[in-house]
């Protein structure tokens, strides 16, 4: 179900008017984490103000280490729906396990999967049972074979609300967090009908870096991006380091739109 040639025609993810794998290029914003009602409000605005329409935040974190900060779990969720609301904008986020499903679907429009769970083959058969978009982010050392195959688990259920997110692969390369793989947009485009975004900021994990990729990905011809945003960045609860300040979010969004433009 997958494949371009099961489905010849490019497939639209619809969370109402907002339309992912048509012409607009689509942008999600947000933090890394919700911390607060407070830092989730602030990320809303300034998401907004820059042309987003989608906020992202995680309320269930997968984290590296089990001390680390791990989410505010439904609490978070509910701050994140009401800024999401306040704003008039979608909402993403995350779910790492089945157990969450209804819970984390309750609150979101589009689900998460993270990279971690790419292969996670139970949690994407039961999201392949509901009908929520879902974004299903590229794994950690995933081909492309291995990630059309797991979206495969969600479509053979009879979910076709598929979104791609390339969000960079591990190499040997340490200057970056991950190497993003730009040409996975074109690959996905010729091998599946499903839209795929880019998220330049696990992508390359360091907040110049950010722009650039984020323009690059425009010029890929990716339905849009997904991209961390923080008030105060050197206070955030995770992810602070590739968080962008408002002016560098609102500067790039800038350089974002005349590539579009340029399109
Ligand atoms: C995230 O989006 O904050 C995240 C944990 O991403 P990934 O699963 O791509 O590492
Ligand atoms: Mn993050």
């Amino acid at each position: 179900y997958t494949s371009r040639e099961f489905h010849p025609s490019d497939t639209l993810v619809k969370v109402d008017d907002v339309v992912i794998g048509g012409n607009d290029f689509i942008t999600m914003a947000g933090p890394c984490s919700i911390e607060s009602l407070d830092q989730i409000m602030e990320c809303a605005r300034i998401a907004k103000a820059g042309g987003a329409k989608i906020l992202r935040g995680g309320a269930f974190k997968p984290r590296t280490s089990p001390y680390a900060f791990q989410g505010l779990g439904e609490e978070g969720l509910k701050y994140m729906r009401q800024a999401s609301d306040a704003y008039g904008l979608k909402m993403i986020t995350e779910v790492m396990d089945e157990a969450n499903l209804e819970l984390v679907c309750h609150y979101t429009d589009i689900i998460q999967i993270g990279a971690r769970n790419m292969q996670n083959f139970r949690l994407l058969e039961a999201i392949g049972k509901t009908q929520k978009p879902v974004a299903l982010k590229r794994g950690i050392s995933g081909t492309i074979d291995e990630w059309l195959h797991a979206a495969e688990y969600i479509a053979s259920q009879g979910n076709l609300n598929i979104i791609f997110v390339e969000r960079g692969i591990r190499t040997y390369e340490t200057a970056t967090r991950n190497t993003l793989d730009l040409s996975a947009v074109p690959i996905i485009q010729k091998l599946s009908h499903f839209p795929i975004i880019v998220d330049p900021s696990h992508g390359v994990g360091v907040w110049e870096y950010i722009p650039p990729m984020a323009v690059a990905s425009v010029a890929t011809g990716a339905s849009g991006m997904i991209v961390e945003i923080h008030p105060t960045p050197e206070q955030a609860w995770s992810d602070g380091p590739q968080s962008l300040k408002e002016d560098t979010y609102l500067k790039m969004m800038r350089q974002v739109d005349v590539m579009v433009e340029a399109m």
